[in-house]
């Protein structure tokens, strides 16, 4: 039995609330007394990370397509069951040379409901990003809206697999195909994850991912580029590197994109705890799931069994009318306690600048994005979290939706000025 501070202060945080005077946003004690946060880095053997950082200082090699740099690819590669992986030194850097690599110009299709960076990488280098509406169930861009913002200047359509939930990749590859259309995925989300039973990383001209601290798996900071296309991985791979062929010789227009041998480091170690790290993630996941189960007017978006999935984000839906206080509402109530939830991809790529003054009626063709955007809600996982925390958490959420009618009283109360 321990009896340590260290357990008396995890006690004292997951106290439960008896009545709503106990909530931290009318007075009480917060439930946790550090901020619990979305997207906290997984990270796996510190001690193998580093060993490879001082191996890295003995052999005085920082970057320039390292020995770590290479390993990382040739892993990553063989993980996805995919040609050819380029390492690059974020996702949206690697985004930016998909892109470009793959001849885009003119309009580009994507969701809105996405992370920001798939709409600039675009915007970034004067290609307008249109902004396609989204299926409601599975949050991902809807081949239909798609097919009707096809004009004649289109070039391309980037999906997004949201939540690493692959979209639906035959569709888009069927409009692709049929409309001469290049077809790029954002698979910053969906590292580990497969669509009909391959793995993500082999759809597509090219897919995109971000090993960003926040991502399932990270390099601190970092991205790659796999595609099976041999003359598109040639291009990608010069323009990461300035255009350089070799030793003096640019042969292409290019960029600084490249992976430093510190982040592919941590790319290799995280890889070497990736099973670990979904087991993590499915069992919180499954501790969410029972909680969830009698909580009226929250839905925790599923995962498809037959698929593999990371489990990263776990995302719930709010019915207001159900749960009888709003996500805003509910926001406010877990923030209050030191529970970081994030409205993600509140409001949405077409609501944020330069965008809403580029295409103020964008919204117009947007129905199912507007309307998810208000309702989602990202709560924390990973491995600096366990199933008591999750437990604590979900209690709360039932204990506010149990109390609503007095939580949302004193809410309007508050703003009104006084406790
Ligand atoms: C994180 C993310 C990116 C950007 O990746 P970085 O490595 O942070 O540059 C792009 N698209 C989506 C959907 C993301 O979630």
């Amino acid at each position: 039995m321990r009896s340590d501070g260290r357990e008396l202060r995890e006690q004292r945080d997951h106290e439960e609330k008896s009545k709503v005077s106990d909530l931290a946003l009318f007075g009480g004690v917060k439930m946790f007394a550090e901020p619990q946060h979305v997207g906290r880095p997984n990270i796996g053997d510190r001690k193998r990370l580093i060993s490879r950082i001082e191996d890295m200082l003995d052999r005085c090699w920082l970057t320039n397509n390292g020995k770590y740099v290479q390993e990382f690819e040739r892993e990553v590669a063989v993980l996805l069951g995919a040609k050819h992986c380029i390492a690059t030194c974020n996702g949206t850097v690697a985004l930016e040379i998909a892109i470009r690599a793959a001849g885009l110009s003119g309009e580009v299709i994507v969701p809105s409901f996405t992370f920001v960076a798939t709409a600039h990488a675009l915007q970034w280098q004067a290609i307008v990003p249109v902004f396609s509406d989204i299926d409601p169930e599975t949050h991902n861009i809807d081949p239909a809206a798609v097919m009707r913002l096809i004009t004649p200047r289109t070039t391309g359509i980037i999906g997004v697999h949201v939540w690493g939930r692959p979209c639906d990749i035959d569709g888009l590859t069927a409009i692709a195909q049929e409309r001469n259309l290049a077809l790029i995925f954002d698979a910053a989300h969906a590292f580990g994850c497969s669509y009909k039973g391959k793995m993500i990383g082999n759809f597509g001209l090219a897919e995109v991912f971000s090993f960003h601290a926040t991502k399932f798996l990270n390099s601190f900071e970092g991205g790659a580029v796999v595609t099976n296309d041999e003359r598109l991985a040639k291009t990608v791979r010069l323009m990461t590197n300035f255009g350089f062929a070799g030793y003096d010789d640019v042969v292409y227009v290019g960029t600084n994109g490249k992976m430093n041998e510190a982040s592919a480091a941590m790319g290799l170690t995280s890889l070497e705890s990736f099973e670990d790290f979904i087991t993590v993630n499915r069992r919180n996941y499954d501790a969410y799931q029972r909680e969830f189960a009698d909580v009226p007017g929250v839905r925790l978006i599923e995962y498809p069994e037959r698929e593999r999935g990371n489990y990263q984000y776990v995302i719930i839906e709010i019915d207001s009318e159900a749960f009888r206080l709003s996500r805003d509402e509910l926001r406010q109530v877990l923030w209050a306690e030191n529970i970081l939830v994030r409205r993600y991809f509140y409001p949405g790529c077409h609501r944020m600048q330069p965008y809403r003054s580029l295409f103020p009626h964008a919204g117009l063709v947007l129905p199912a994005t507007e309307a998810l955007v208000e309702r989602t809600l990202c709560l924390p996982t990973g491995t600096s979290f366990g199933v008591s925390e999750v437990r604590a958490i979900c209690g709360l959420i039932r204990f506010a939706s149990e109390h609503a009618t007095e939580v949302r009283r004193r809410l309007e109360r508050n703003q009104r000025g006084g406790i």
